[in-house]
């Protein structure tokens, strides 16, 4: 349910009425707008009276929210959600309402040099956000699985030279509080969408969360997957369409364009696009992101590796760090063309040495 709170109700109502919710076993998440405040009412289904929420003091109208996700629908919060992450030397980077961000980076964190050498590059080129893999999904069990703490320490010290927040995937319930104390954004995989106790889990952090989509997930299942960290009373959740399954085998998986709008359409929270993923090849990625960025997403997610063919993993996909810089000249272009735009450290002021 949404309680809509009459206009001239105080700050003090607002903190009573949020305590009447609770105290009936209720959650009370508020929302102020620039024209309403509301509060979204959520609790076990079929427990929710109506009349009793219209009967609390200051309560001038109460809907119900009909899609089944209800925080991150936008019939709760009209307005683009805007997530901030904080830079580790200076600055805020923002995501939403417009702003856009590129989040750049190998897959795999392999060695420390070559992390710092992607995130210099990446950042000249550009990219907002260094991502980087230090626990990896593999299908195989025999494939390399990443090198864990060690990959954690080279990302954020390169994110820390370079003044670029850092993001990395988050596998496994025991191993938030590591990524949490070395990394800026949580990174949750195609493969762990579903994995609700680790959405729990970050969902009581208060640390930015990347969702990414399921490979075989509707737009609704990716929606309540978000649902479930903002129940948890953490905001800054922020969706990645990576490629579904889907029958054409051309390429890894299918970038799902239209679930970009469709998103936007039924939520209020930033979108982003991974043509890295979505293709597998590298020749595909360039287009892949300006079809994101036209369709309206709030950022690009690629990998960017110095030597492809020597990765250890996803090679193919990688972009060179001079085409990732060609890629990122033309999406500003397109993205200025459409009134929105880029924000990068780049923009802030340079970091001292
Ligand atoms: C990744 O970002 O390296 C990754 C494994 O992505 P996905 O979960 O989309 O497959
Ligand atoms: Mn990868």
């Amino acid at each position: 349910m949404i309680v809509i709170l009459k206009p001239d109700a105080g700050e003090a109502l607002v903190q009573d009425i949020i305590a009447q919710i609770e105290a009936i076993g209720l959650q009370a998440h508020l929302s102020k707008g620039q024209f309403r405040t509301v509060i979204g009412v959520v609790g076990e289904e079929g427990t929710i009276d109506k009349e009793h929420l219209l009967s609390i003091a200051g309560v001038e109208q109460v809907l119900p929210i009909m899609k089944p996700y209800k925080l991150a629908s936008r019939e709760f919060h009209k307005a683009d959600s805007v997530v901030e992450i904080a830079c580790p030397q200076s600055g805020t980077l923002k995501i939403g309402g417009g702003s856009c961000l590129m989040f750049a980076g190998p897959c795999a964190c392999e060695n420390e040099e070559m992390v710092h050498a992607i995130a210099r590059q990446i950042k000249a080129a550009g990219a907002a956000v260094l991502r980087g893999g230090a626990y990896k999904p593999r299908t195989s069990p025999y494939s390399f699985q990443g090198h864990g703490e060690d990959a954690l320490r080279w990302l954020r010290d390169a994110g820390r030279e370079n003044n670029m927040p850092v993001i990395t995937e988050v596998m496994d319930t025991r191993h938030v509080s590591i990524i949490e104390k070395y990394t800026d954004v949580f990174q949750i995989g195609a493969r762990n969408m579903q994995n609700f106790n680790l959405l729990f889990e970050v969902g009581r952090t208060r640390k930015p969360v990347l969702l990414k989509r399921g490979m075989a997930a509707s737009i609704q299942e990716w929606l309540m997957s978000a649902e479930y960290v903002l129940s948890q009373g953490n905001r800054q959740v922020i969706l990645c369409e990576r490629g579904i399954k889907t029958f054409e085998t051309a390429l890894r998986y299918t970038l799902d364009i239209s679930a970009v709008p469709v998103v936007k359409a039924n939520s209020h929270l930033p979108v982003i696009v991974d043509p890295s993923h979505a293709s597998g090849v590298r020749e595909f990625v360039p287009a892949l992101a300006q079809a994101g960025m036209a369709a309206g997403a709030d950022g690009i997610m690629v990998e960017v590796h110095d030597c492809p063919s020597k990765a250890m993993c996803d090679g193919p996909q990688a972009l060179l760090p001079e085409q990732f810089a060609d890629m990122v000249r033309t999406l500003e272009r397109l993205v200025a063309s459409l009134g929105r735009k880029f924000c990068s450290v780049n923009a802030m002021a340079p970091v001292p040495v």
